[in-house]
């Protein structure tokens, strides 16, 4: 679909007259990085059993099933690179015209791409955590002792504390911290763009709901329809870099 040129300066319009602009991602943000959405019939998560936080905290074998799966997709996004639209947004941070970054995906692609102030709301599979002393790791080692000896790895810090990936697991809280401050911009937010994300999965999909409720103006780009877009202000289905990079040429 082509993209309008009146509404993509529409859109850049808002963008310039805001204070509290937030970008909120989801998958598709990474499916033109050629990260597949888990959630999609074919993804990850409809070939592997499902290892829930609380059996990973309890089995062994569920820990070594665990990294097994990790480990298998690792350099699907290991190997990624920011596409456009993650460009496109770490350059309007750079800017100053928008607060940050609230994101669903775990792949670190908006840093990778210059981004400094980003939500994680689901962690982040760049880093290993450990669940018992809170030591944090590089993943690439970890990935790469795995492969090799097959042993799940354990903490060095605390030694033998149980290592999971630094994301949020089924059956795990989301970050209290994170959902904090993402619920505090989205409150205070004048314009919010919600980007790749279907919308469906709560708590993540309600803070465009509050930032339109608290008075700000919402953009969902997106390709295809979500349940919010019928109190959007404007809704996008197209290419994300090419409406991002459409929108930010408005600016110039
Ligand atoms: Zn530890």
């Amino acid at each position: 679909m082509a993209i309008d040129l009146s509404t993509t300066s529409r859109i850049a319009a808002w963008l310039a007259s805001s204070q509290q602009a937030v970008v909120f991602t989801g998958a598709g943000m990474s499916t033109e990085s050629g990260i597949p959405d888990f959630r999609s019939p074919g993804g990850i998560w409809s070939k592997y059993r499902t290892v829930y936080f609380d059996e990973f905290m309890a089995s062994a074998e569920a820990r070594h099933e665990y990294w097994r799966q990790k480990c298998e997709g690792h350099r699907d996004f290991a190997d990624a690179e920011p596409n456009d639209g993650h460009k496109v947004a770490a350059r309007w941070e750079a800017q100053g015209r928008i607060r940050g970054i609230i994101t669903q995906n775990i792949d670190g692609l908006h840093q990778l791409a210059g981004s400094q102030r980003v939500l994680e709301l689901h962690g982040t599979a760049r880093a290993v955590a450990c669940l018992d002393c809170g030591a944090r790791y590089d993943v690439e080692p970890l990935v790469e002792q795995f492969l090799e000896t097959d042993q799940v790895p354990s903490c060095r810090e605390c030694e033998g504390g149980r290592l999971k990936h630094a994301t949020v697991s089924f059956g795990q809280s989301l970050p209290v911290d994170v959902i904090q401050n993402a619920m505090d911009w989205s409150q205070t937010a004048d314009l919010m763009f919600a980007i790749g994300s279907s919308l469906v999965v709560t708590p993540a999909a309600d803070l465009p709901r509050i930032a339109k409720q608290s008075g700000g103006r919402l953009v969902i780009i997106n390709r295809d329809a979500t349940p919010l877009d019928g109190i959007a202000d404007e809704v996008i289905n197209a290419s994300i870099g090419e409406t991002l990079a459409a929108i930010d040429r408005c600016l110039e």
